[in-house]
């Protein structure tokens, strides 16, 4: 079920649908796999539920073994482009917090919610958006907000959470 793409060859990922990676190589470790999550208790998945295609994992290699390298779960399928159900779950989630944000205008709490779909994937509106969110967020101010950022920071790209994150 592996397959070879541009980049290089790549293992199968297996993944609870609120999007905790259980196993980010289910063929290189299959000992690993889990049949509920271990953090949440939630069903786990190896393929899009939409098209059945299997969710890209780890990268594979022979050769080298990449140290440091953090493996985070995919916002979409790349096969049909649907997003995955954890990223579904954690933007709607997020929405209602963002209805729920004290010190904003409905304006404003509109452009977090329409942000959302740019803070879960690698685009080159991502950063723009997340410092959007950001400025946002510190109006606001509070509980919601902290963990609004907590909720889109678990599934956003390293260069989205160094934004939410950052001074
Ligand atoms: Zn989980
Ligand atoms: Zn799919």
């Amino acid at each position: 079920m592996s397959w070879y793409d541009d980049e290089g060859m790549y293992d199968v990922a297996q993944i609870c649908l609120n999007g905790h990676v259980t196993n980010d190589g289910i063929q290189q470790f299959p000992q690993g796999n889990k049949k509920f999550c271990p953090k949440c208790g939630e069903a786990t998945t190896i393929a899009c539920p939409n098209c059945g295609h299997p969710i890209r994992g780890d990268y594979i290699s022979d050769l080298v073994v990449v140290m440091g390298h953090h493996y985070r779960a995919p916002a979409y399928c790349e096969n049909c482009g649907k997003p995955y159900p954890w990223t579904e779950r954690t933007k709607t989630a997020a929405e209602q917090l963002a209805k729920q944000l004290p010190g904003l205008s409905d304006a404003e709490r509109g452009e977090i919610s329409d942000s959302l779909d740019d803070l879960v994937t690698d685009t080159p509106k991502s950063k723009p958006a997340a410092l959007k969110v950001k400025t946002l967020l510190a109006k606001a101010g509070g509980e919601a907000a902290g963990m609004l950022r907590d909720l889109v920071v678990a599934v956003s790209s390293e260069a989205v959470k160094k934004v939410l994150l950052g001074p």
